[in-house]
């Protein structure tokens, strides 16, 4: 007899049916009720056993843990909690595990405990819902842009151009450290290097993707990307995923709306698909805020965070009327940020953005318009010579989600931009053909997928929302 999800049986439909589950014990209660859960969803099923049928040998290995097959009828249940329960008649007990030594007992474990033993996290109720979160927001993705007639490119991981200058990069080789080639100069010759040059892994594949939108029209990407940078923060992983939209003849308005219209679909879609999930997480994050002072406490639950998110527009605000308005703020007049905004052409900092988010406006915003000098070459200079056409997005509990631009398509313009910043003109050849040839306004953006996950799951470290993270001096796993 072939088994059934739990999440499927949990539906009635197989009511006085014999059945059959497989799964991971959760708890097994008064040696007489087994919570069964197989992953397919946050509920368990209750498997109600008889203990004068079965051998107490075999009881005895039904601990927290065991993976277990049972077969039995499916009943109305009596007790409280659940609609239906299995009458088991079979049990099969797969694999112990021993309690003196299994990590994950039914108690609340730290995150950072969890963190450590993220090979096994995955079994708690917790990141269970995480990650079916995460897997439906994936797809949620996907289904925006294949239902807007967007087509999924792949950008390469290893790239053999440095000039994407979103961040520290990590080196790719296959040279040998003990006995590195040098040139006469006594520098590393990479011409002896795997491909012939020095290459490293992806920061970004937007500007392969360009060339893409200047052919398909509407492209994106949604893959791994990787940052060397060494800052420990709550928001930042060594390896993470990214989706990078590209559309040709899109101006910075445009998107503005595509992002914004993006974001409100993967989170209506996930708020309907993972609701136990999103419940569950919502009740989480109300116990962890018992915890906190009054003072520091969210005034919205999760679930009507999220909601917020759908019912309301961002709000577009240039980059020169936030910075009047920090300059203006509480925090910069007394001096508590930690960087003090007292003229224009600073970068914002995360305490600035949540500032305006989560104080100010009190929903996401959309800055747009930043001073050429703190973004990347490839955004499009305005008129007023001073500003480009980028735009970030700022969600409240996190800060940046979203950093995108219009491009600069105007060949004379982008070179001297490249020339005037210190990039190698020559290493962009092929990017610089794509405005040499047929060139046209076009925008993107990219949306760093973990930030989209810790805002949906209510979660506060970037650690516990991807399954095996690699941040300074950890990559375990
Ligand atoms: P930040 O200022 O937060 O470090 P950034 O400006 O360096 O981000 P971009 O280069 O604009 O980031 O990358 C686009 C998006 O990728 C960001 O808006 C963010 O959502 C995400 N992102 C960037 N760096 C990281 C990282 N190290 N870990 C996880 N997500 C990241
Ligand atoms: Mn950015």
């Amino acid at each position: 007899m072939k088994h059934t999800k739990i999440v499927d049986l949990l539906t009635g439909k197989n009511l006085l049916h014999e059945v059959k589950a497989k799964g991971w014990v959760k708890t097994f209660r008064n040696n007489q009720f087994i919570a069964l859960n197989d992953g397919s969803t946050i509920n368990n099923i209750q498997c109600v056993v008889d203990l004068d049928k079965f051998p107490a040998e075999l009881l005895k290995k039904v601990n927290t843990g065991a993976a277990i097959s049972v077969t039995g009828t499916l009943i109305e249940s009596k007790g409280a909690g659940q609609n239906v329960e299995i009458q088991v008649n079979k049990l099969k007990v797969y694999g112990e595990a021993n309690p003196e030594e299994y990590p994950i007992q039914p108690k609340k474990h730290s995150l950072e405990f969890l963190r450590e033993n993220a090979h096994l996290r995955i079994r708690t109720n917790m990141f269970g819902a995480i990650m079916r979160v995460r897997s439906t927001l994936s797809y949620a993705v996907h289904k925006y842009f294949q239902d807007n007639g967007f087509f999924y490119f792949n950008a390469p991981i290893i790239t053999g151009s440095d000039a994407e200058g979103a961040g520290e990069m990590f080196r790719v080789t296959s040279l040998d450290f003990d006995n590195v080639p040098r040139t006469e100069e006594g520098k590393v010759n990479f011409k002896e290097d795997f491909f012939g040059k020095s290459t490293n892994l992806t920061v970004s594949g937007q500007l392969e993707a360009e060339t893409y939108a200047m052919a398909l029209g509407s492209v994106y990407t949604f893959g791994p990307t990787f940052r060397a940078e060494n800052s420990n923060t709550s928001r930042h992983l060594a390896e993470f995923w990214m989706i990078e939209p590209e559309v040709a003849f899109n101006d910075l308005d445009d998107n503005m709306d595509l992002a914004e219209d993006f974001i409100k679909y993967v989170v209506r879609y996930t708020l309907e698909k993972c609701h136990d999930d999103l419940v569950f997480l919502d009740k989480r994050l109300q116990d962890e805020e018992k915890n906190k002072p009054q003072a520091e406490r969210s005034d919205m639950s999760l679930l009507e965070k999220l909601n917020f998110v759908l019912e309301n527009n961002f709000k577009r605000v240039s980059y020169t009327e936030a910075v009047d308005i920090l300059r203006n703020s509480k925090p910069n007049k007394n001096k508590k940020f930690k960087y003090i905004i007292d003229g224009w052409g600073a970068d914002l900092q995360s305490e600035h953005e949540r500032y305006l988010v989560e104080k100010h406006f009190k929903c996401p915003v959309i800055l747009f318009d930043y001073p050429a000098e703190i973004k990347a070459f490839y955004m499009r200079m305005n008129e007023d010579g001073k500003t480009v056409r980028a735009m970030d997005i700022l969600f409240p509990g996190i800060g940046e989600i979203v950093g995108g631009s219009q491009r600069e398509e105007r060949y004379d313009v982008l070179v001297d931009k490249i020339k005037s910043m210190g990039i190698d003109e020559e290493e962009l050849w092929w990017y610089l053909d794509t405005r040499k040839f047929g060139t046209a306004p076009h925008s993107g953006f990219g949306l760093g997928f973990e930030r989209l996950v810790l805002f949906v799951t209510g979660m506060t470290n970037i650690r516990d929302v991807i399954p095996f993270p690699r941040t300074p001096q950890s990559a375990e796993f």
